[in-house]
């Protein structure tokens, strides 16, 4: 009866309902569910965060609207925590604005900067806001195919002078969230060349930094010399510190353009509940150990996962970064089919690749998101079928 919108009729459709359906089904009918599907850690946040939260909320001044712009102490506090990370310096007064989830800003985002019809370059497979967010502003995605010949980075020598010509913004989001790849100082500074070359915005997403392996440490974009003169980067407590329905993170870098993007917030939002913001400058402080902790629990898993898989003929490599493995479809089915075939027959959830674009058809993605033994066992099931 009521006709949507066009923008939102052309948004990507939301391929994984038949998978939820029947992931919901087999829930329902009390089968034994091993649940690989879902990029959300299983573990609690840290006690000392929920502690600081409990006493912040018992402080009437934190029940008002927040400030928009995220209040001082949390933005010092990002500052403090990417000059130790990345030796990267930001002012806290203008170049960090904190955001109630980063996915809200990197949808937001485009709104600031894209008029009808502009492009925005975008890789494939990818998180979905980067194109929905495009869409959402009236913008096109094009885009840029994400290949294992490649390591998983666009080529960005590919992209079609004409659609340069309208593109305002490239996104780029290592460590990856699907491929779980990762990407070198010498790609990001390709990406500052072409980039100030093309008149491009860069938008960095940095959620997976600290979720890394064997001695790997990933880069901030912002590291790379030029980059705050056309980047802002995106970051987040959600992966990091087990907080994501908490709903903090923030972008961070060039100055205009974020404060083009607190412009767009200041229409839409009224900023995070500070209770939640002082208990993200306590996350943020007291990190170290929590990260430690987390990192070895994550590549125990991966090891067991990796090891099995290979045992079983995949021919999967460990990932340095992210809680994902990225695996190409040992059989000649396509995604969606062979997720659904795990779930049938081995009661397993997958995300199948073509979820994040057509270029990640052909895959499968696990996350690392269940105990060690809940893994041994995802193998065994495996194994039978
Ligand atoms: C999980 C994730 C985020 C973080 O989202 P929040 O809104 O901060 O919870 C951002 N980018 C990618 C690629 C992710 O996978």
């Amino acid at each position: 009866m009521f006709k949507l919108s066009k923008k939102i009729q052309s948004l990507p459709p939301y391929l994984f309902l038949e998978i939820d359906k029947a992931k919901r089904k087999a829930r329902q009918e009390g089968r034994d569910i091993i649940d690989l599907g879902i990029g959300d850690p299983d573990q609690p946040t840290p006690a000392y965060i929920i502690e600081r939260l409990n006493q912040a909320v018992l402080d009437p001044a934190t029940h008002r609207y927040a400030l928009d712009q995220g209040m001082p102490v949390l933005r010092q506090a990002i500052a403090a925590w990417y000059k130790e990370r990345f030796g990267v310096i930001l002012g806290a007064e203008n170049e960090i604005l904190p955001l109630i989830g980063s996915k809200e800003g990197i949808a937001h985002f485009p709104l600031a900067f894209l008029n009808e019809g502009d492009y925005s370059l975008v890789p494939d497979p990818c998180y979905p806001p980067y194109k929905g967010g495009t869409i959402l502003a009236g913008g096109r995605p094009y885009l840029m195919p994400l290949v294992e010949s490649n390591g998983f980075l666009p080529d960005l020598k590919k992209i079609p002078q004409n659609i340069l010509k309208k593109s305002r913004v490239i996104y780029i989001n290592y460590p990856n969230n699907p491929t779980s790849a990762t990407a070198d100082a010498g790609f990001y500074k390709e990406v500052v060349d072409f980039a100030r070359k093309n008149k491009l915005i860069v938008i960095s997403d940095l959620a997976y930094s600290e979720m890394c392996y064997d001695g790997y440490r990933p880069l901030s974009f912002l590291e790379i010399e030029g980059a705050k003169d056309l980047a802002i980067e995106f970051h987040s407590l959600s992966k990091t510190c087990n907080m994501t329905g908490w709903r903090i993170g923030w972008a961070c870098g060039n100055q205009e353009l974020v404060s083009a993007l607190a412009k767009v917030k200041s229409n839409v939002d009224s900023g995070i509940f500070s209770a939640i913001q002082l208990a993200g400058v306590t996350a943020l402080e007291g990190q170290g150990e929590h990260v430690k902790r987390m990192c070895a629990l994550y590549q125990e898993r991966r090891d067991t996962l990796i090891k099995g898989l290979n045992l079983l003929g995949w021919n999967v490599s460990a990932p340095k970064a992210t809680f994902y493995v990225w695996i190409k479809i040992p059989s000649k089915t396509d995604s969606l089919k062979f997720s659904s075939l795990l779930l049938e027959k081995a009661n397993l959830i997958v995300t199948p690749g073509v979820g994040f674009g057509k270029y990640g058809e052909g895959y499968i993605r696990m996350a690392l998101t269940v105990p060690k033994e809940r893994i041994s066992e995802a193998l065994e099931r495996l194994k039978k079928i």
